[in-house]
C-alpha cells in the first residue's frame, strides 16, 4: 500500500527518522513549526529565517484523550477508535506541539515521560496509507 503524507510539506520520513519541518530564527534562534516566514519574537533584532528540522526525542508535557470522532475536515478509519491526544516539549528545540500518542494501552502514556517522534498511518482512503507524526513512549 502507498505511504503518503496527510498533509504535505510538514514532515518527511527518511530511513526510519521522522523529522518535522520547520524554521528557526539564526539570529534569536526562536523555533517555528510549522514554518514561519518571519521571526514573531518581539525582543528580536534582526528576522532572519531558514528551514529547519526537528526530530527525536522530547518530553510528554500532557495529554488529552479523544472519547469521540473529531469533526470534518480530519479523517479516520472507521470504526472510530479512541485515542490519546499528547502535548510535547520537542527536546532542544523549545517547541511545544501536540500530536497522537501511538501507544496500545493509555497506561504506557506517562506525564513527563520521554517520547519518541516517529511517523505512523492516520487513516487509509483509496489504497492508500496517508500519514501523520505521532508521538511513541520510550520505555
Ligand atoms: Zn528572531
Amino acid at each position: 500500500m502507498e505511504r503518503v503524507p496527510a498533509v504535505e510539506g510538514l514532515f518527511s520520513e527518511k530511513d526510519g527518522k521522522a523529522e518535522l519541518i520547520g524554521s528557526r530564527c539564526t539570529t534569536c534562534k526562536t523555533a517555528y513549526f510549522p514554518k514561519a516566514a518571519i521571526c514573531h519574537n518581539p525582543k528580536c533584532d534582526k528576522s532572519e529565517i531558514e528551514e529547519h528540522r526537528f526530530g527525536g526525542r522530547g518530553k510528554l508535557w500532557s495529554y488529552s484523550v479523544q472519547n469521540f470522532p473529531p469533526p470534518p475536515p480530519h479523517k479516520f478509519d472507521a470504526p472510530y477508535k479512541i485515542y490519546a491526544l499528547g502535548v510535547v516539549d520537542l527536546a532542544d528545540s523549545g517547541l511545544r506541539l501536540m500530536g497522537q500518542m501511538q501507544v496500545e494501552n493509555f497506561d504506557e502514556i506517562k506525564i513527563g515521560g520521554t517520547v519518541e517522534l516517529v511517523v505512523d498511518a492516520l487513516y487509509h482512503e483509496n489504497d492508500k496509507e496517508f500519514t501523520s507524526w505521532k508521538f511513541k513512549p520510550v520505555a
